[in-house]
């Protein structure tokens, strides 16, 4: 479904793509299929309807239908107005001095609050806070197991009791418990069920009412789609809520959804999840996610993992290569090696600007086995177009595919890339300190 978001986008701009100058009739069939392409992906009829007024006003100005480049023109439209309407940003999680914070966090089942608390947990740790968590689901009796199991693996203490059946109490005797043990955060994992009902709903309100929570954080599954925006709206009406968790942005989510969430919550995005693992939780950056829905990837997010698997002095050789444009296809093979473990490529892949054809080549096979590919095709060439891979014009991409036994094709994506790429990490290696710091906070 976010993929016929991103896909009803891409037809859109290509619709006037190459057109040169645009007449405005053009124009409107283009910002037609944009508005289409948007409703087909679920996104509220309001939200879609102010969009479009935006995005005509400023697609309709002389300077866009005069421009040279006017398809590119309205991308860099679109994507401002998914900016502004994802935003405001509000990543923070305000934390009491010298008092205990109380996080809830609430959603359907399978949503991935309980994955979220140990997300959390993490990086409340990384933030020299001393989180505390509190097994508050106690619908499933494996959730409680699992809370405890992420609590023992991050070092995070629990507080469940298997013999309560009032979650308020559980909440309660946690917080106290959190007190004694000097925790400053408590986060309370709350029941979920299949669908809303209304006794899901009352014992949430119980808890907000009785416990007080100084956050309360929705967790919603961005694969859902249409799902997640009616349970937004069912959460929304029944607690006050400050914040939502969309998870499962990694693989083929592309995050329309979080535009309906957005709108019918009025609350800021705090963390997007994108993946199972404990580090997979990222602090929510519209420009970014309004990149991955218009297939511009998102190289801040590129960077920030980069940055967990490429070590500190390896990182500060390889930017001082790309700075002076030395970064060439045998670094970029050193970086290849490194990113080959099992989830970790795809999710790059899917971050990378440009990866489109790439990622669609890809989607559903052997990700191991593609990079090895890829690896391969490196390894066919010889030193000087490793070294500027300007030199690979048709003849040589030929012969190095068939060295590398495969399709011309293959060896074409892995070169685009390598060359959209480049430009790119050259700039962000290349400015200051101060910029890049920006940059990395965006
Ligand atoms: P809960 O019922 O809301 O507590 O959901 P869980 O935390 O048990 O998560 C349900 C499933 O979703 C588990 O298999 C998690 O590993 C998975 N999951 C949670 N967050 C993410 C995410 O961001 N990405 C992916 N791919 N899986 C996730």
């Amino acid at each position: 479904m976010f993929e016929s978001l991103s896909d009803g986008l891409q037809s859109a701009f290509k619709s006037i793509r190459g057109k040169g100058k645009l007449t405005e009739a053009n124009m409107r069939d283009g910002l037609q299929m944009v508005e289409q392409a948007m409703l087909e992906a679920d996104v509220s009829y309001q939200v879609v309807q102010d969009f479009m007024a935006k995005v005509t006003q400023a697609a309709m100005g002389q300077k866009v239908l005069l421009s040279l480049r006017p398809h590119e023109e309205l991308v860099r439209i679109v994507h401002q107005e998914l900016i502004e309407i994802l935003g405001p940003v509000d990543v923070s999680i305000p934390i009491k001095a010298g008092q205990v914070t109380v996080l809830m966090l609430c959603g359907l089942q399978g949503a991935g609050k309980t994955t979220t608390c140990g997300k959390l947990s993490q990086l409340l740790k990384e933030q020299k806070a001393s989180p505390f968590l509190v097994a508050a689901d106690l619908q499933r009796p494996a959730a409680i197991q699992q809370l405890h199991t992420l609590g023992e693996q991050l070092g995070v203490p629990v507080y469940s009791d298997l013999n309560e059946q009032d979650p308020v109490k559980v909440c309660r005797a946690g917080v106290a418990k959190a007190k004694e043990q000097g925790a400053n955060v408590v986060i309370l994992d709350t029941a979920g069920r299949l669908a809303i009902d209304d006794e899901l709903m009352k014992q949430l309100c119980e808890i907000d009412k009785k416990i007080g929570p100084d956050q309360v954080y929705l967790v919603v599954d961005g694969m859902t789609g249409q799902d997640a925006v009616n349970s937004a709206s069912a959460f929304n009406s029944a607690l006050e809520l400050d914040g939502v968790i969309m998870t499962k942005l990694d693989g083929d989510a592309r995050g329309g959804a979080l535009l309906s969430v957005k709108h019918v919550t009025q609350v800021p995005v705090k963390f997007i999840g994108t993946g199972e693992h404990l580090d997979a939780l990222e602090a929510f950056r519209p420009e970014g996610m309004a990149g991955r829905i218009l297939e511009m990837g998102d190289i801040v997010a590129v960077a920030q993992e980069a940055h967990r698997i490429i070590d500190d002095g390896e990182r500060e050789k390889l930017e001082a290569r790309m700075a002076s444009g030395q970064f060439t296809l045998e670094d970029f093979r050193g970086v290849l090696e490194k990113i080959a473990k099992p989830g970790l490529m795809q999710k790059m892949m899917s971050l990378m600007p440009g990866m489109g054809d790439m990622k669609k080549m890809l989607a559903g096979g052997d990700t191991d086995g593609e990079v090895r590919k890829m690896l391969g095709v490196i390894d066919s060439m010889t030193t000087h177009e490793r070294r500027n891979w300007k030199l690979i014009d048709t003849p040589r991409r030929q012969r190095i595919a068939q060295g590398a036994g495969v399709q011309p094709t293959v060896v074409n994506a892995l070169i685009k890339q390598f060359s959209i790429i480049m430009p790119m990490m050259q700039m962000a290696a290349g400015g200051n300190s101060r910029d890049r710091m920006q940059m990395m906070q965006q």
